[in-house]
């Protein structure tokens, strides 16, 4: 299923951090889950992710940041040497895009669709994307990290470890809210039934 149609399952509609509004303010992400009996605490990087992905809220995006950048500072604790401030702002940009893209970035030659028009206005398929996504290898996580923090290749490599690393902790966390959900969904499914 996809995350859209599970997060609007559940009526939730993004982040609200803005909870002194007073009187019929809207409700915070962890109300709103709270309401369809799913917990903002058992992953709340995972729902952010699935904020981004999904709804393509960018004050979950900000907080996403922020998350981040908390765990590579933490990955980078044992990095030997020293890295510049923007190291650590490639790394986040390149491990948010990877992990709220899994199948791919999409493809900016053909906008994803993956046809082009030809000289001749023939459609073609593009021949830069599979079905228009350019699917993530080391080549194009370099070039992401590098739009950032355009290090050479080798210099690269030792921050790939750590990048890995950081995709590895984000994708994890959107597995235990995705299992939250699909966990309720059971368990609404087992009380329709009785
Ligand atoms: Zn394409």
């Amino acid at each position: 299923m996809r995350v859209e149609t599970l997060l609007n399952k559940f009526s939730i509609k993004g982040i609200n951090y803005n909870l002194n509004s007073g009187g019929k303010g809207l409700l915070s992400a962890e109300e709103q889950l709270a309401l369809v009996g799913l917990c903002w605490h058992e992953s709340p990087v995972g729902w952010l992710v699935l904020f981004v992905e999904g709804l393509r809220d960018t004050k979950a995006l900000k907080q996403l940041h922020i998350e981040t950048r908390k765990e590579a500072l933490r990955l980078m604790k044992n990095w030997r040497g020293v890295y510049p401030e923007k190291a650590l702002i490639a790394l986040c940009a390149a491990a948010i895009a990877e992990a709220t893209q899994q199948n791919g970035q999409v493809c900016p030659e053909c906008n994803g669709s993956g046809k082009v028009l030809s000289k001749c206005n023939h459609q073609r398929k593009c021949q830069c994307c599979k079905n228009g996504r350019i699917e993530w290898t080391e080549e194009t996580r370099f070039s992401y990290f590098a739009q950032v923090l355009p290090v050479t290749y080798n210099r690269f490599k030792r921050y790939s470890i750590v990048l890995n690393q950081l995709i590895f902790w984000i994708v994890n966390n959107r597995k235990i809210a995705v299992c939250a959900m699909e966990l309720q969904i059971k368990k609404e499914g087992c009380d329709l039934i009785v």
